[in-house]
């Protein structure tokens, strides 16, 4: 299977950089997203952002990477590593503590690279000030999810296309490359609308990566108590509309995930969607190569 050539994907972007295979290895600071104190967003489920190599999240930053690399290291072909900080909200804490703890992941020499996943509104310039003492190259995942403010509100993201706008602005100031995070399926979001939200994305040049996830209803989340009263996007609707996304994103962006596949099967509200990455790979394959789509080939 090529879908490689149908799509420009991160992963293969690192491959060409670093000439082996690269692994994410998701690394916790402990902290808790402040949006839960506004209820936190109607998808979230706190327990599906632990890494499984630090399932009970206990362990310090400095014990994280002692601990569980060999392990790692011992069962991949891989000896390249890109640190991801990727749960709750990874810069809703203090500056110094950032800078310390990007000192720490640097000073293991054990990482290529670092990502820091976060939320729009959690960005300001004494944080970036600290994410630019960082030698290693950082990268910003910023949780965009959609430019229409109507979604935002039913997510209960709790902050607005402005803010996402102001973070990756800022971002671009500080020459920090940035990535952000989309749900394509959210209720009441036409294709159009969809799409309004990736011109946006292919007019910020500092935008490099891309993550695509559908919405995945767990259960004991907002979501499953009210999913009844909308309609969600079927498995192969998100095939479709995720063939029309990419169709239309600019080939430069690199596309970092295209699908949430690593479900607790057991925790989901609502099981329509396959848990295998292989099947959804092979089905999006099969209809990019039916219709003939490229990245960026539906783009005028
Ligand atoms: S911002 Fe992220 S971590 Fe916080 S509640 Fe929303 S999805 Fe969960």
């Amino acid at each position: 299977m090529r879908i490689e050539e149908h799509l420009n994907l991160l992963s293969q972007s690192w491959k060409k950089t670093y000439k082996c295979r690269v692994m994410k290895i998701g690394l916790s600071l402990g902290m808790t997203c402040p949006n839960r104190n506004n209820g936190g967003c109607v998808f979230c489920l706190p327990s599906t952002f632990t890494d499984v190599i630090n399932d009970d999240n206990k362990l310090s930053l400095t014990d994280q990477i002692s601990q569980l690399i060999p392990k790692i290291s011992s069962k991949t072909k891989t000896n390249k590593f890109i640190a991801y900080l990727q749960d709750e909200t990874s810069t809703a804490c203090s500056p110094n503590f950032l800078k310390d703890s990007l000192a720490i992941i640097e000073k293991s020499n054990i990482f290529e690279e670092v990502i820091i996943s976060t939320r729009p509104d959690y960005l300001n310039i004494d944080i970036l000030i600290a994410i630019k003492s960082a030698k290693l190259p950082v990268t910003i995942e910023i949780g965009m999810q959609s430019c229409h403010d109507y979604s935002l509100l039913f997510l209960n993201r709790n902050h607005t296309h402005q803010d996402t706008k102001k973070a990756l602005k800022l971002c671009q100031d500080f020459h920090i490359p940035t990535g952000v995070h989309l749900i394509l399926g959210i209720p009441g979001e036409t294709k159009s609308m969809i799409l309004e939200t990736i011109n946006f994305v292919n007019n910020e040049i500092n935008i490099k990566d891309v993550k695509l996830h559908n919405l995945v209803i767990y259960q004991n989340t907002q979501l499953s108590k009210i999913y009844h009263d909308y309609n969600f996007l079927s498995y192969p609707k998100y095939i479709e509309l995720l063939a029309t996304v990419i169709g239309n994103l600019q080939p430069e962006k690199t596309i970092s995930r295209l699908f949430t596949t690593n479900l607790r099967q057991d925790s989901l509200a609502i099981n329509s969607f396959p848990g295998i990455k292989q099947i959804w790979l092979k089905e999006l394959w099969i209809y990019l190569k039916d219709k003939q789509i490229y990245q960026g080939s539906l783009l005028s």
